[in-house]
């Protein structure tokens, strides 16, 4: 059998949740030999996302872990526990025989089929360009003979990886055989999440470009606009209870 791809989704209660884990559902439902893992911010799992995952027709983990609150002021990097305890629960449950990819994919981006074909032949660590993301049309990485050399991006080119958490993925293998491999809140800034973490697994030299070299967006950094509940009643509620 192919190696399974392993999606990693943080996701946190709000009005758009179940929207965007729909629209996530119904593209992941057509990729074969994929397992879920998602990963709430919460104290518990919720009924929500619960009653979903039951009907969403995938194979899936359903995990959580809340965020302190002191990690949830603007300009602090999200979903860094959430991404721990998936990982944490790739290696309690995965073994050296297992084969697979590790991706993080957050709950409102968008993803091309094509995108997980691509990343599934990844041998250590793969990377691929993202569009919509950090103030331009697209980033990508630079390659020159079927190498990364540098970074297309017009934000904190300093990055030692310029890569959004959607533009790489990374062999089963390689979280296996580096258990120590975490994402950092100590010290980290937004933007470097990525880089902090894919510097305690590979190097810049090391990458697997996918993609054609790089060249084409596959998956698109998109923000769901926040949702206007201005009309909501005060008083006067409506008659039955609908989750929404
Ligand atoms: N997220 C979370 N808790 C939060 C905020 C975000 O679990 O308090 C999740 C969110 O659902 C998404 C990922 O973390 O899957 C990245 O968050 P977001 O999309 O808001 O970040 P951005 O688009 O700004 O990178
Ligand atoms: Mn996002």
């Amino acid at each position: 059998a192919p190696p399974v791809v392993y999606a990693v989704t943080p996701t946190y209660s709000r009005a758009v949740q179940k929207a965007e884990l729909t629209r996530l559902a119904n593209t992941f439902r057509q990729v074969p030999h994929f397992h879920w893992i998602v990963v709430e911010d919460a104290g518990g799992r919720t009924e929500l996302v619960s009653r979903f995952l039951a009907r969403c027709g995938l194979a899936h983990t359903h995990l959580h872990v809340l965020t302190p609150r002191r990690f949830k002021r603007t300009g602090m990097p999200r979903a860094t526990e959430q991404r721990n305890a998936a990982l944490g629960w790739i290696r309690q449950h995965r073994s050296p025989r297992d084969r697979g990819v590790v991706f993080f994919a957050d709950d409102d981006n968008t993803y091309s089929l094509e995108l997980f074909e691509e990343m599934r032949s990844t041998q250590r660590v793969a990377v691929w360009p993202v569009g919509l993301v950090g103030g331009r049309r697209y980033e990508r990485p630079l390659v020159e003979k079927g190498k990364v050399v540098g970074w297309y991006t017009g934000w904190r080119a300093d990055r030692p990886f310029a890569i959004d958490m959607a533009g790489f993925a990374v062999n089963l293998q390689v979280i296996l055989s580096n258990p120590r491999a975490v994402f950092k809140r100590r010290g980290a800034k937004p933007g470097m999440q990525e880089s902090d973490f894919l510097k305690q697994i590979t190097k810049v030299e090391d990458l697997e470009p996918k993609a054609h070299n790089c060249t084409r967006v596959l998956v698109w950094h998109t923000r769901t606009e926040k949702v206007n509940l201005g009309n909501e009643p005060k008083r006067h509620q409506d008659s039955v209870h609908i989750e929404v």
